[in-house]
């Protein structure tokens, strides 16, 4: 098998020299187990934390192994209960050409129904992230004002649409160049800013001059310590992510603000998405009709060709995709 290991761990921000491609053999399938060839692949920005030596809520990438992730291909042998030759699978061992993988870590998935990538994307992890977010964990009802940092990105972008579908009153996204802003407003976004034109703040204001009830927060920062002081009473954030200090290498300032939740009673919640899968199916259902009536498009960037998976996720971090990021195999 192909695979792309980890050859060293970054410091700041990642190199093509962490990742090193290695072709090794595989050990016969034990009874259980199915073995995949991968179609596509997710390259996401949690990874960049399992680069670190440090326990997290996934364990740490090994050096020297192959690196993780999503990942949907075909069964090419199987040992497992449930799965034949043939069968599209969505797993966890990415980053590889084929993948030996345990029956119990993967559901099939049905490539007439959506293409392979979908199910990393919209109906997959990035969709639930995105959903659960929004409605569980900031409690989104009806009528609320809704700020989405990296809006232009996987999941902001559904959030937003999703906002929207669900009678949001103005739904405003904020993301890194012209050509994304313009590309959220054609997905319906109310306004869009380019964080690179000013303050974040002011920018917030501006789009959102009687506040915001939610943030969906990807960014952290700077856009957190914005959404807080554009918050209204009993605004709810949903703390998501904060790729803005993923490749800091020194601490970074809280919001200097946040003083101001006391007074405006806001709730902010951090959530993981593996802790909603309760909500997948409900989510499924919902975003098949969202896709199918045309009220959600998804944007996804393209990389060709496993052995440039590194740049594509260092790529990522960078901006250089608009919608997923996937790599396909
Ligand atoms: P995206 O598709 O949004 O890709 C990352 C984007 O982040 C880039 O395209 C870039 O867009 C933006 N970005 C990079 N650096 C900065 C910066 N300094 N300031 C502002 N924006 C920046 O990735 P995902 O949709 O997969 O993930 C989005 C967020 O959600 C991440 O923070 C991720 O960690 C988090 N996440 C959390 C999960 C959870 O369970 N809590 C699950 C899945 C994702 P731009 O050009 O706009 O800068």
């Amino acid at each position: 098998a192909h695979e792309i290991h980890l050859a060293s761990r970054p410091e700041g921000w990642p190199t093509e020299d962490n990742f090193r491609a290695e072709d090794v053999d595989l050990p016969e399938l034990a009874d259980g187990q199915i073995l995949v060839r991968n179609i596509v692949m997710s390259v996401d920005p949690y990874m960049r934390g399992r680069m670190n030596d440090v326990k997290s809520y996934v364990p740490p990438f090994q050096l020297d192994a192959p690196l993780d992730g999503g990942a949907v291909g075909e069964v090419v042998e199987s040992k497992a209960d449930g799965f034949a030759v043939g069968d599209a699978v969505v797993h966890g061992k990415g980053w590889r050409d084929l993948a030996i993988v345990p029956g119990n870590g993967a559901s099939k998935v049905d490539l007439s129904a959506a293409k392979a990538s979908a199910y990393l994307s919209a109906l997959g992890m990035t969709g639930t992230t995105a959903y659960a977010g929004l409605t569980d964990v900031a409690s989104f009802k009806e009528g609320d004002v809704v700020f989405v940092s990296g809006a232009a990105g996987a999941v902001g972008s559904l959030v937003g649409q999703i906002a929207k579908a669900l009678g949001a009153s103005r739904v405003i996204g904020s993301a890194g160049s012209p050509a994304k802003v313009a590309r959220l407003l054609e997905l319906g976004f109310d306004a869009a800013f380019d964080y690179h034109d000013g303050p974040v703040a002011e920018q917030l204001r501006k789009a959102a001059p009687d506040g915001i009830d939610v943030y969906f927060d990807n960014v952290g920062g700077e856009h957190l310590e914005a959404a807080i002081g554009s918050m209204n009473k009993h605004g709810r954030i949903a703390m998501c992510g904060a790729i803005a200090q993923y490749n800091s290498t020194e601490p970074t300032p809280a919001p200097r603000n946040l003083v101001l939740a006391i007074g405006k009673e806001l709730t902010l919640k951090g959530f993981i998405v593996g802790s909603y899968a309760h909500l997948t199916e409900e989510f499924r259902a919902k975003m098949t009709e969202w896709l199918k009536d045309g009220a959600i498009e998804f944007d996804e960037t393209v990389v060709d060709g496993l052995d440039n998976a590194p740049s594509a996720f260092i790529g990522l971090m960078k901006g250089e995709n608009t919608g997923k990021m996937v790599v396909t195999i």
